[in-house]
Formats: structure tokens, C-alpha cells, sequence
């Protein structure tokens, strides 16, 4: 009998999100601009030794739910040849954040607790002044 491969145990957890860096928040409006990505079903924002990342939770249409498989395999994209199940999210799934944000409340919180209360209502009422004006 053929040995199991580690991939076969798994679910594809690899191939149902996606995530990629984005620019360090630098300003209570910068912070705002997130929450606004957290507004937004799928999303998550995670900081990884201080670098940001945006994770977009959504399955590769090219995954097949019936055996978890690629259904182009041999003619799959660079990022995902490049990626090995030796460090993988399913070998390896504990990730130690340093800060994880996965809803919009969480980041008006934080950004509370980083500039006051009365900045993130002001960052808040600003934003809704530009929607109006457009
Ligand atoms: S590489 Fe890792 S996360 Fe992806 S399918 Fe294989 S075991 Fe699962
Ligand atoms: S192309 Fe294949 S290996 Fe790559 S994410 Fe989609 S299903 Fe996974």
C-alpha cells in the first residue's frame, strides 16, 4: 500500500484564503482605513513580527470539495509549487500573532485605546463629511 502523504490528512487549509502585507498603519486614519478592510465579510488583519498582513478567507475555485484536490495540479500557479507541507498551516497551524484583528468592533476598539475615544469618533464623523460630499 502507498504511503500517505501529509496533504492527503488535510483539508486544503492552504488553499482557502490567501493573505499578503500591507503598509504599516502609521496614523489614526491609517488604523480607520483597516477597520474599513474589517467592515468586510472574510477578512481578517494580522500583525507578524511587526509586519501587516491582510488574510482574505475564500476558497480557490479550483479546489475540488469532493476529494479536498487541485483540480490543476500540474499546471497550478508559482505561489502555491512553492509552497511545501513541511511548514505548512496544517503542520504547523499555531501562528503566534502579534496582534490579530478579525472585526471591524475590535479595531474601533483598539484604535480607542491607541488615540482616545474622542479621535476615532472624529476620524469616524470625517470620513462620513467625505461620503457626503461625493
Ligand atoms: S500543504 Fe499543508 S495545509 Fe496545504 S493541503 Fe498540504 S497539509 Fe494541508
Ligand atoms: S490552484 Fe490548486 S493548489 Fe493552488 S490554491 Fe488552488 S486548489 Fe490549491
Amino acid at each position: 500500500m502507498a504511503k500517505k502523504a501529509l496533504c492527503d490528512n488535510c483539508t486544503a487549509l492552504c488553499c482557502r484564503y490567501f493573505a499578503f502585507p500591507i503598509e504599516t498603519p502609521k496614523n489614526k486614519g491609517d488604523y480607520d482605513d483597516i477597520r474599513w478592510y474589517l467592515c468586510h465579510k472574510g477578512i481578517t488583519v494580522y500583525v507578524d513580527e511587526g509586519d501587516w498582513y491582510i488574510n482574505v478567507r475564500n476558497k480557490c475555485k479550483y479546489l475540488s470539495e469532493k476529494d479536498q484536490r487541485c483540480k490543476i495540479y500540474t499546471d497550478r500557479p508559482r505561489m502555491c509549487r512553492g509552497y511545501s507541507p513541511k511548514n505548512c498551516d496544517f503542520t504547523d497551524g499555531t501562528y503566534g500573532y502579534d496582534l490579530h484583528f478579525t472585526s471591524d468592533k475590535q479595531m474601533q476598539e483598539y484604535i480607542e485605546r491607541k488615540f482616545g475615544k474622542a479621535a476615532a469618533k472624529k476620524t469616524k464623523s470625517r470620513k462620513k463629511k467625505q461620503k457626503i460630499r461625493k
